[in-house]
């Protein structure tokens, strides 16, 4: 890369012979759009490199049938403006894809961010060069930018997890995953469809796709929990009732720990602690309401199992009201926990299976194999025209590690993190100093709204950023100390939580080999204050040099 062919916004500078920036962002997702208007706001010189050719990030690859948000629009979205966020209207409670997709556009376009990113590019490596204490981040065309801080908004759900099926490679139709779908669509009708997994992704596209095509076969690995949407327009009387009071509508949402949530009243005891009949005229109130309030109806349903079984017996009796055919409701319906693997939200999902035109094959003690003319599960050939693979991501960690990181000594990101990931706030690593990562593991991350996890963490980098230039630092480091405390304080908190008895994607467990490791931390607005707390006490647990 020479300097004059960054984007334009990128101001022109060299090092060594090599384009050189205060800070490359890799991903223009909604992390790594705010990362770069907050930092180029600071007065650094910024770029962004994305793979895709657009921002959107997670909005611009998963562009499946049914592909929407389940956390609601109004507080799915930036806070960090009052204008953008006065402005911007929502249509729906919960937007679909490409509402999302246009309104990432409309940052874009309102804070110029295009200008300062190189799109269809991936990162390829990072490499810190000790002796002047700065990055050298090489792109996938083997060109080269120096740079004194690099940010990882890579995302959380951004590396598709494409099982290796036996025999995938004779198909003859064709094979999409959901996440990387393709740009102009697909056209279902007349055709004969098989998706794998019933995760949020298939459980979404699914009632889409049955809908579209001729027939559809679900194969089936683990059932999961899902609760209605009850999604609807959304009434200009409720937004203006919202944007009225905006700014402490999102500073409430703040202090929960999903992040959003904060009009509606959460349970205050536990599942136990009220009759029989109480819970169930509740859970079915939550029900009624739609989304995620369904498990925010007792403050125990995440911590202790009994509690936690009371609102999955209620789950489960609903999909065996919904679904007419016995035998495929019990297919459908979970042994575990409901909660401790990430809860769907749909919008006609299990009333799908009483169309005449879907059926659904277990495979959970069958393998699976793709044969030339659709999928074979035992002995039995089920002829498609194409497959979905709607079967997740390598999350969290997957796109990191996809990219050779080298830190202080050519220390790797993989092999420092090959037992799984550590790090201190869940922003900084040892050994990799001046590199944050947004979202990361060790924080709340997918645990919350992922846009309130993203501004937190931009936030607070941006102000690590300005305090370092104010009081003359060139880098900032975490001690492996801190980092070995943080790792023990994540899991700590993970364990007194029924979230790792699930074999999810939040333990690695989707993903062949990956160690087992709760990711995520529970608990945004402590997880919020520590952080703050952190950098209040001069950055406790940081050598700056
Ligand atoms: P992403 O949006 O994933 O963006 C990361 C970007 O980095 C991508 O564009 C990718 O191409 C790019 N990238 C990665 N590696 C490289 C590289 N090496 N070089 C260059 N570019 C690279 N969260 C919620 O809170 N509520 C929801 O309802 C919700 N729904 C979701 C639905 C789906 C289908 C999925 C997959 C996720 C959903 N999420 C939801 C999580 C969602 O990922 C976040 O809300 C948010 O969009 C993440 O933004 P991000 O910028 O951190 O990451
Ligand atoms: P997922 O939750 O990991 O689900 C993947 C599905 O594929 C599971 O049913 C899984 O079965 C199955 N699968 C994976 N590997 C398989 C294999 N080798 N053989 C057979 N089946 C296999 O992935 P996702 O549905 O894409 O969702 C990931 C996350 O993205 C969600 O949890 C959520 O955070 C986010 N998301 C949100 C929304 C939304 O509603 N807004 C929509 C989509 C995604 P097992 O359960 O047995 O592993």
């Amino acid at each position: 890369m020479d300097a004059d062919s960054l984007p334009s916004g990128v101001g022109l500078a060299t090092r060594s012979g090599k384009p050189a920036v205060d800070a490359v962002v890799v991903g223009a997702g909604f992390g790594g759009m705010y990362s770069i208007h907050k930092l180029t706001g600071l007065g650094l010189n910024v770029l962004g490199i994305e793979a895709g050719h657009d921002v959107g990030g997670t909005w611009y690859w998963n562009r499946y049938p049914g592909a929407r948000c389940d956390v609601e629009s109004m507080e799915y979205s930036y806070s960090f403006d009052e204008d953008l966020q006065q402005e911007w209207e929502w249509t729906e409670r919960y937007a679909r894809q490409p509402e999302i997709l246009s309104y990432a556009s409309h940052v874009a376009d309102r804070f110029d961010l295009r200008d300062q990113i190189l799109f269809n590019t991936r990162v390829a490596s990072a490499r810190f060069d000790e002796s002047d204490d700065l990055w050298v981040v090489r792109t996938d065309s083997g060109t080269e930018v120096i740079s004194q801080y690099l940010i990882l908004a890579t995302g959380m759900l951004s590396s598709a997890n494409k099982p290796s099926f036996e025999g995938m490679d004779s198909f003859k139709g064709d094979i999409y995953h959901t996440g990387q779908w393709p740009q102009d669509g697909v056209d279902f009708a007349g055709k004969r469809v098989g998706v794998i997994g019933t995760g949020s992704s298939g459980i979404q596209s699914i009632p889409v796709i049955a809908s579209e095509a001729q027939h559809l076969t679900v194969f089936q690995r683990t059932p999961n929990y899902s609760v209605p949407a009850k999604n609807r327009p959304l009434d200009p009387e409720e937004i203006a009732e919202i944007k009225a009071i905006y700014p402490e509508f999102r500073a409430a949402n703040r202090q929960q720990s999903s992040g959003f949530g904060s009009l509606r009243p959460r349970g205050e005891v536990g599942a136990l602690e009220v009759d029989a009949e109480v819970r169930t005229a509740e859970y079915e109130r939550r029900w009624n309401v739609g989304g995620f309030d369904f498990l925010r109806g007792y403050v125990d349903l995440m911590i202790n199992s009994e509690s936690n079984q009371t609102a999955a017996d209620f789950a489960r009796a609903k999909i065996a009201e919904i679904v007419s055919d016995p035998e495929t409701a019990k297919l459908l319906s979970p042994t575990q926990l409901i909660g401790c693997k990430r809860l769907c939200v749909d919008t006609d999902y299990f009333q799908t299976y009483n169309r005449s035109n879907v059926d659904l094959v277990d495979i959970s003690e069958r393998p699976l194999a793709f044969a030339k003319d659709g999928l074979v599960v035992g002995e039995d050939l089920t002829e498609l025209d194409c497959v979905v693979l709607a079967t997740g991501f390598d999350a969290m960690t997957g796109s990191i590690s996809k990219i050779e990181i080298a830190g202080r000594g050519g220390v790797t990101m993989n092999d420092k993190w090959s037992a799984g990931p550590v790090n201190y706030l869940g922003l900084t690593i040892a050994g990799f100093p001046n590199l944050f990562t947004i979202t990361g593991p060790g924080s709340p991350s997918v645990l919350t709204n992922m846009i309130v996890a993203i501004e937190q963490h931009v936030e607070w980098i941006a102000d690590a950023v300005a305090t370092q230039a104010a009081e003359g630092y060139k880098t900032l480091e975490a001690t492996e100390v801190a980092e070995s405390r943080w790792v023990n304080h994540v899991n700590s908190i993970a364990d007194a939580t029924l979230f790792p008895s699930c074999n999810s994607w939040y333990v690695g467990a989707n993903v062949p080999g990956k160690p087992r490791v709760f990711m995520p931390l529970i608990g945004f607005p402590d997880y919020a204050a520590e952080c703050d707390r952190v950098a209040q006490a001069g950055y406790e647990g940081f050598i700056r040099s």
